[in-house]
């Protein structure tokens, strides 16, 4: 793959910041850039095409609606999902957890029942479960990890009781890069008779998944974390659970027939999508994941282990670098860093001024934070665009930085 041609598919990256330095954009792990194939395609459907989807008599609302079930379509095939009916849209990963929380929670779990988690989650897959403690009375159960930030696997199967109801966990760690290992974790669980839920908004945008070989109960991810637009995600779910558990919201689109004395719910998955859907930004995150299936796993993967590889080489030249998380092997394409006792946001700030775009602070992950016992990190984070000439920048940046202190 040539990161330098695909480059010329995102204009924004051809910006020079402070009108003097080319952009070095390291922050994809909180959202990624979008090719132009994504914002001509949704440029074209507001343009063209326009019109609220479902049930609509004239051409427009046909045409929308047909664009609209071919996206899911093709979020299915990405997934290998057995159907379309298991593959709802959302708002982002944020929502699809938020979900399976209320709802799995409410048809599944009563007080002193218990949701497995591990120390590396997201706000997102904690809070969500929060919520329902504060709401019915479960109980939180969490995986410690490695000092080099691995799962405690001997612990996870020790968590399990006759209390355990779903496992929530997730795929790759955004601060840490780890690669948990999800497959094991499935089938142990479900040796236990648990469903689990896997965050996939670090994993979908540079593994294949395939949620029937996973054999996960759900799985989440964010359209814009992998090239497409913002607002929208998926929730993938298998057709007996979303079955057997009560909608989200009610709305329009959910509902089969309504009266004040008793409403029926539509079938799925549009039980779970009351209110118009964002029917432009499902043919955005559609050609997003045709863009980087055209692309290919096998080629992006080999770019960014590549990548990660010279970057944590590169990076370890540098006197007083400290990186968190585990070997190469198990990590990602995002690296959490401290160089000496220089101030993550004093380090983010400066090299900003350099044109480099990193993320600092908790990375929405503050019990992970607490449990490495510092308050946050310098964050650099890969995607398919990214080149060795980034890091060089990022790597000559954190030099001159750290000069100055
Ligand atoms: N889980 C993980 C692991 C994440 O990295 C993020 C985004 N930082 C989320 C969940 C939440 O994603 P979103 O904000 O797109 O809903």
């Amino acid at each position: 793959m040539q990161a330098m041609q695909v480059k010329n598919d995102f204009p924004i990256l051809q910006k020079v910041i402070y009108e003097r330095y080319p952009l070095v954009y390291l922050d994809n792990a909180a959202t990624t850039q979008k090719p132009r194939q994504v914002v001509e395609a949704m440029t074209e459907e507001y343009y063209n095409v326009n019109a609220n989807v479902h049930r609509g008599v004239h051409f427009l609302s046909q045409q929308a609606t047909e664009l609209h079930e071919a996206s899911r379509e093709t979020v299915r095939h990405f997934l290998n999902a057995r159907s379309t009916t298991e593959i709802v849209f959302t708002r982002g990963t944020t929502e699809s957890i938020n979900l399976v929380a209320s709802c799995f929670g409410q048809a599944f779990m009563k007080e002193g029942d218990e949701v497995i988690l591990s120390e590396m989650e997201h706000h997102s897959n904690i809070v969500s479960w929060q919520l329902l403690q504060a709401r019915q009375g479960i109980r939180l159960r969490v995986i410690p990890i490695t000092d080099d930030g691995r799962l405690c696997m001997d612990d996870f199967e020790k968590l399990f009781n006759e209390r355990t109801k779903i496992v929530s966990i997730t795929h790759v760690s955004n601060v840490l890069g780890t690669v948990n290992p999800v497959k094991d974790i499935i089938r142990i669980a479900h040796e236990h008779g648990v469903p689990v839920l896997i965050d996939g908004a670090q994993s979908t945008p540079h593994m294949p998944i395939d949620v029937q070989a996973l054999d996960c109960d759900f799985f989440a991810f964010s359209g814009h974390k992998i090239y497409g637009p913002t607002g929208i995600g998926v929730l993938y779910g298998k057709e007996k659970w979303l079955d057997s558990i009560p909608p989200y919201m009610g709305g329009g689109e959910m509902i089969k027939n309504v009266s004040f004395e008793k409403t029926t719910f539509n079938e799925l998955p549009y039980k779970f999508e009351a209110g118009t859907p964002d029917y432009v930004a499902s043919t955005g995150l559609a050609k997003a994941l045709d863009y980087v299936s055209s692309i290919g796993f096998d080629a992006i993967q080999a770019h960014e282990k590549d990548l990660t590889a010279y970057a944590m080489q590169r990076l370890m030249e540098v006197e007083g670098m400290k990186i968190y998380g585990p070997h190469l092997e198990e990590h990602d394409a995002v690296i959490s860093f401290q160089v000496g006792n220089i101030h993550h946001l004093d380090m983010g700030t400066l090299l900003d001024r350099l044109g480099i775009a990193v993320r600092t602070g908790h990375h929405c992950a503050e019990p992970l934070m607490r449990r490495l016992g510092i308050e946050g990190t310098c964050r650099a984070s890969f995607a398919l665009y990214n080149t060795r000439q980034d890091i060089d920048a990022l790597v000559d940046g954190i030099r001159r930085v750290s000069q100055m202190f």
